[in-house]
């Protein structure tokens, strides 16, 4: 029998204005109509009723690029910094129970509305990724959210991006033995990473439900090789999934682009093939203004990182220019919100208010163009144009978040500002009230349904209080020696003349 699920308002899609009275019928895992709450109540007139006239009916968000961290990276150890000497130290943190991380991870998302995650590999252990995968997927699965899975590779140039033999010159003896236990080459290989993915792809992958895709992932321009970019991308085409990478993260990324082949990263990517409808890429924030067309052309899509990007003094994305080229715009918090929390409506908060940039002549950019960013656009980031999420709609998987506006609104608010204004200026994770996923409620009065919240902060903090590590703190002191070498050597690209200047 449908359920219905109903609200005083609701948001059918970003785009569409907010709906009064406005209700959802759901069987199994689908919705099956939409429209005036009395509508569907004489239509289903035995359906059981969820909802209340206080509350925001909208689609479950997508959080377009993230790592599934759980703890966050500054609660194990590593502070903020820039993203070249910040990497470095995430070797020295210590390792929790993948299953505990993204179980922890998943309640973070439903509090705040995530229904489906993309989420990038960090191992732990480059040679036993698979068996942290299927612990990573048993976690997410258990909580009950959607995941778009990137098992990464990494190839080439560890520690410094190119200029290794300058930089290890630059370095006294005594710290040669500290460069060297980050510059060990990858033990997997690329026929086994790629056997790896087929086999994590053949488990798990489900193009019909979309509770897990399968995706691959080299994980970003300057530390893989063409080889490896162009298998992953036939990888992608072969088993019709997607490509993940993170890509122009930093300013240093895009010199390495133009030392390395005298032209732009997307141009080199252009050349060699691997642009196309089958790739997104994280964070793009040092791109050439004249590349926005290649990429429109190209149907690429771009997953923004805003508070990442500005812990990891990384920049500010081009967001207006990808949203008047048209480029699929999906947003992603990266581990890396700005109150370390996993709050996904701050970080739509954020991406808004980065994204309305000083000056007469800077365009508009709106609650509803970055709201879209969370839903159907960021849906299509994820899984491909077409997924069915994001949107109120007969047909779409019953995905729904109902959040207490009249709370939001509390004690006070003007009617002239949209509902997607007012929901993107004041609302924040305290408010959402229920998640449903794939039609069942996995979030309910704030507090996750399949999941002991308190067992699992229980169980992380008791393996992470009797972690005895082996190496860890010379692997610490190891990054910390190296960094301020990492910032002079990085320092000193800022002085070469540049080819192009930035557009923003
Ligand atoms: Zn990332």
């Amino acid at each position: 029998m449908p359920h219905l699920v109903w609200a005083g308002l609701a948001l059918p899609d970003a785009h569409t204005p907010a709906q009064p009275d406005f209700a959802v019928a759901v069987e199994g895992t689908r919705i099956i109509a939409a429209g005036p709450r009395h509508q569907l109540a004489a239509a289903y007139p035995d359906a059981p009723q969820t909802g209340s006239a206080d509350y925001l009916l909208l689609p479950g968000f997508t959080n377009s690029h993230d790592h599934g961290r759980g703890l966050g990276t500054f609660p194990l150890g590593a502070p903020d910094d820039l993203l070249e000497i910040w990497l470095p130290g995430l070797f020295s943190q210590p390792a929790v129970s993948p299953y505990l991380l993204a179980a922890w991870e998943s309640v973070m998302l439903l509090r705040s509305g995530v229904t489906l995650t993309a989420h990038s590999q960090n191992p732990q252990n480059w040679l036993h990724m698979g068996d942290e995968a299927h612990e990573l997927l048993r976690g997410y699965r258990d909580a009950g959210v959607r995941v778009a899975f990137h098992p990464p590779l990494v190839d080439q140039n560890p520690l410094v991006y190119a200029g290794r033999a300058e930089f290890l010159a630059g370095l006294p003896a005594t710290l040669h033995e500290a460069a060297a236990r980050f510059l060990a080459p990858n033990p997997l290989s690329h026929a086994d990473y790629l056997t790896l993915c087929d086999e994590l792809y053949r488990a798990y992958h489900d193009p019909v439900d979309h509770t897990v895709a399968i995706q691959i992932s080299p994980a970003g321009g300057q530390w893989c090789s063409d080889a490896l970019i162009l298998a992953a991308v036939d990888f992608a085409r072969s088993h019709a999934t997607r490509v993940q990478m993170h890509m122009l993260e930093t300013r240093y990324q895009r010199a390495y682009a133009w030392r390395t082949w005298g032209k732009s990263f997307i141009a080199h990517l252009h050349e060699i093939g691997a642009l196309g409808p089958w790739l997104t890429l994280a964070h793009m924030i040092w791109i050439e203004e004249s590349d926005l067309p290649l990429l429109a052309e190209s149907g690429v899509a771009v997953a923004h990182n805003p508070g990442s990007n500005l812990r990891l003094r990384s920049g500010v994305a081009p967001v207006p220019a990808y949203i008047r080229h048209d480029i699929p715009l999906g947003i992603g918090m990266d581990g890396q919100t700005l109150d370390d929390d996993q709050d996904y409506l701050r970080e739509l908060r954020l991406a808004l208010t980065l994204a309305n940039r000083p000056g007469a002549h800077s365009p508009t950019v709106t609650a509803a163009d970055i709201l879209h960013a969370g839903l159907g656009g960021g849906a299509a980031v994820t899984l491909g144009a077409g997924a069915p999420l994001g949107k109120l709609a007969p047909g779409a998987l019953a995905d729904l978040v109902l959040i207490d506006y009249t709370e939001v609104c509390r004690p006070w608010m003007s009617p002239l500002p949209s509902t997607a204004d007012v929901l993107l200026r004041k609302a924040s994770s305290r408010h959402v009230r229920h998640v449903m996923v794939h039609g069942d409620w996995k979030l309910w009065e704030g507090r996750a349904t399949c999941v002991d919240e308190d067992a699992l902060a229980a169980a992380i903090a008791d393996e992470l209080n009797r972690y005895a590590p082996t190496d860890l703190a010379a692997q610490a002191a190891a990054a910390q020696a190296l960094a301020p070498y990492l910032r002079r050597f990085y320092a000193a690209w800022e002085s070469a003349p540049s080819k192009v200047q930035p557009f923003f």
